[in-house]
């Protein structure tokens, strides 16, 4: 898969999944946008990792939750790179707690964070996209999303939202060539996930029957397909990554 040529934007690429799809896209020959909150470090390294591949890398500081800061970071990016042809909505969080402990802002920021960030950065992208003609989105959901999970009401929630916004956007700018999916990860080794309690992490585990936890690879291998043309006829669709945990 070729991605010569191509310019990508994954939000939430210090870390993680966000990462390893930054790398993977560069890898295939794309000069990459590499979004961060908090980690500047983790943006800069990535950073430096695909410049060592010989592409275009930057790293941009921006809460994507924060309508002023996605207009300024992809105002600054179209500058930068002269356009997007493929944006990875990845960034998100969690903050996990059963609903009769769950406080009103760990609702908040969680649907804001992996919701509301997916509408502010579309939107910021889509008017040059859809005069372009071509693009490609990749929503990052979970399989959460589809059977629930005890403790996470607001992720939950975020991320069946995730679907249905995905569903309608393909549906919305199909005709214009562009391209919408999710991923729906099941359980990644991640910042995220290593921070589960370990009788939690063994409930997981005995659910999989490829008998190992995924790494951000395994999704990054699924995103860079997704990215390419190999992808051109599929659009509205959510694919598990999840070594078989949800079927
Ligand atoms: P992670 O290691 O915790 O990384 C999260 C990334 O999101 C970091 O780069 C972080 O940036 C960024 N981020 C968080 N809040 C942000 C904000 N407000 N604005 C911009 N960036 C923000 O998590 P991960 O496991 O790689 O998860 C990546 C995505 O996959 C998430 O959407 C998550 O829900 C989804 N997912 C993960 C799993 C799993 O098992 N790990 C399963 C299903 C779905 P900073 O560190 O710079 O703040």
């Amino acid at each position: 898969m070729n991605l010569e040529g191509k310019v990508a934007v994954v939000t939430g690429s210090s870390k993680g999944i966000g990462a390893a799809i930054a790398l993977k896209l560069a890898q295939a020959g794309a000069d990459v946008a590499v979004n961060y909150n908090r980690d500047q470090a983790g943006a800069e390294a990535v950073v430096r990792q695909i410049v060592d591949l010989g592409r275009k890398a930057k790293a941009y500081g921006a809460d994507v939750a924060i309508t002023e800061q996605v207009q300024g970071m992809f105002n600054a990016i179209s500058e930068d790179f002269g356009k997007i042809d493929i944006l990875v909505n990845n960034a998100g969080i969690t903050r996990d707690t059963l609903l009769m402990r769950m406080k009103e802002d760990d609702w908040d920021k969680v649907i804001e964070t992996n919701l509301k960030s997916m509408f502010l950065c579309t939107k910021a992208i889509s008017k040059a996209m859809l005069k372009q003609r071509s693009g490609k989105i990749i929503n990052i959901t979970s399989v959460v999303g589809f059977i629930g999970n005890p403790g996470q009401a607001n992720y939950a929630a975020a991320k069946a939202g995730v679907m249905g916004f995905t569903r309608t956007i393909a549906r919305e700018f199909g005709s214009r060539g562009i391209n919408v999916n999710a991923i729906a990860p099941g359980f990644i080794e991640s910042q995220m996930t290593a921070e589960l309690p370990d009788d939690v992490k063994e409930t997981m585990f005995k659910s999989i029957p490829l008998g190992r936890f995924g790494k951000p690879e395994d999704v990054a291998d699924l995103a860079l397909f997704l990215a390419s043309e190999k992808s051109d006829y599929i659009t509205g669709q959510v694919f598990n990554v999840d070594g078989g945990m949800v079927m």
